[in-house]
């Protein structure tokens, strides 16, 4: 008997990473790992001592922000270039948030059409709208519902009060799905805001003094409650601060159901000493704070953190400069970047980074997104996503990325690996050079389960 493929390397699993491993794929799916001497099969992919890691699932991508459903092509085609294998689609498209079961179609379609890897959708709510479609949207296969706090956008990006988050809440629980939720309180940051526009001041510090600690702590703080109340899974999808990972484990040792993300651009940079040179560049909401990276990095050490995302906006550089740090576009992009970014964090700080990659950037995830045990893992009959990382120095330089935004501010920065090759569903769609999967490749992945 003959595989169709062979992939060897040291093959990273939940359980251990195995050099001189290697896994046999028929079809779209992993049907055996071992070591040693491979079985037959009519083609063999041999990656020498490169690590291969399960694809990665970025938990937070904003494809449709700025180019509506058009941009799931460009940052699809980025994100296989980076090893990821599934993006999780923020609901924030351009002109109306994924909120119908209409919109829902219309996504999935494009993702039939467009997309380079799989996709798992969040959901989202309008101001006022009653939660019957969430139900409709959960049937359908939404991993997960999202809402922000803080209006960026009346329609695009609006932000959602109490009351409908406790009824959005009390639907999640019901769904046994997680509501997400972008976490800042509305009136600190105005308030905050026209404050600082009267003194003058321009800058980055100017953009944080904006939207202090406190306001991303009051929000986290309201919407832990109000899910306590109902029982639902609160996920925070960006704690800037560790004080943040201090209250979902206070609310996690009552008992209750919380999870925390963080983008890697807060693990990476401090406003501190990358400030100047970057400025508007690394200007996100909410903003990178100066002196907490290495507390936040004890998170993941702590294993506090339920995954790490990029955030990728397909916002353009002339967006983020040229004007006034108040005009300027929060957002960065970084789906390309975000596995060598975040593997070459955790060798720094000294922990296995391949094991960590495969655990926040995989396993975590898939179990948060109910993509587990299909997505997450290298493991008999799971989907064949794997990506290939290869040890060295390697510049970060974002003129050859693959999102059509190239711009990036992690340009020029030293990874310790890069993606040398990525397979979505057995089919190998990335060689470290060229994209060769198809843009019709990617498929929806509906949720498979509730979280456990
Ligand atoms: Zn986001």
């Amino acid at each position: 008997m003959s595989y169709e493929k062979v992939v060897r390397g040291t093959v990273v699993t939940p359980e251990a990473s195995i050099p001189g491993g290697w896994i046999a794929i028929d079809g779209e799916t992993i049907r055996e790992i071992g070591e040693g001497k491979p079985p037959a099969a009519l083609e063999v992919h041999d990656f020498g001592q490169s690590w291969i890691v399960p694809g990665g699932i970025d938990a937070q991508t904003h494809a449709g922000s700025y180019w509506g459903l058009a941009g799931l092509e460009p940052t699809s085609r980025a994100a296989v270039c980076g090893g990821i294998t599934t993006m999780v689609e923020m609901p924030f498209d351009n002109p109306i948030p994924l909120s119908t079961m209409e919109l829902f179609h219309a996504k999935v379609k494009a993702i039939e059409n467009l997309s380079y890897c799989d996709v798992a959708l969040y959901g989202t709510c309008a101001p006022h709208q009653d939660t019957d479609e969430m139900y409709r949207l959960a049937e359908a296969g939404v991993c997960a519902f999202k809402i922000s706090v803080c209006e960026s956008h009346p329609v695009r990006f609006p932000r959602i009060p109490a009351d409908q988050q406790l009824a959005m809440l009390q639907a999640c629980a019901e769904l046994g799905l997680p509501l997400g939720i972008h976490n800042e309180d509305q009136e600190i940051v105005r308030y905050n805001t026209q404050r600082m526009r009267e003194t003058g001041k321009e800058g980055l510090a100017v953009h944080s003094a904006c939207r202090p600690e406190a306001a991303e702590l009051a929000a986290t703080a309201l919407f832990l409650e109000l899910a306590a109340v109902t029982g639902a899974q609160a996920h925070i999808v960006h704690i800037s601060t560790p004080r943040g990972f201090e209250l979902l484990d206070g609310y996690r040792k009552g008992g209750h159901k919380t999870t925390g993300e963080i983008c890697v651009h807060y693990l990476l940079f401090d406003p501190e000493s990358d400030g100047e040179k970057l400025g508007a560049l690394i200007k996100v909401n909410p903003p990178i704070r100066p002196g907490v990276r290495e507390a936040l990095w004890d998170q993941i050490r702590n294993d506090r953190v339920q995954c790490i995302s990029s955030d990728h906006s397909t916002m353009s550089r002339e967006n983020k400069l040229g004007g006034s740090i108040f005009d300027a576009g929060p957002g960065v992009p970084g789906i390309e970047s975000l596995m060598p970014a975040f593997f070459t964090g955790v060798e720094a700080h000294e922990m296995d980074a391949p094991a960590a990659v495969a655990r926040f950037m995989s396993e975590k995830p898939a179990k948060l997104f109910g993509l587990w045990p299909k997505k997450g893992a290298i493991a008999v009959g799971a989907d064949a996503d794997l990506a290939v990382l290869q040890p060295g120095r390697f510049i970060y330089d974002s003129s050859k990325a693959h999102d059509d935004v190239n711009w990036s501010p992690f340009d020029g920065m030293t990874f310790t690996a890069k993606v040398a090759s990525t397979f979505v569903r057995g089919r190998q769609v990335w060689n470290g050079a060229d994209v060769i999967g198809q843009k019709d490749l990617g498929q929806f992945v509906p949720r498979q389960q509730s979280p456990s």
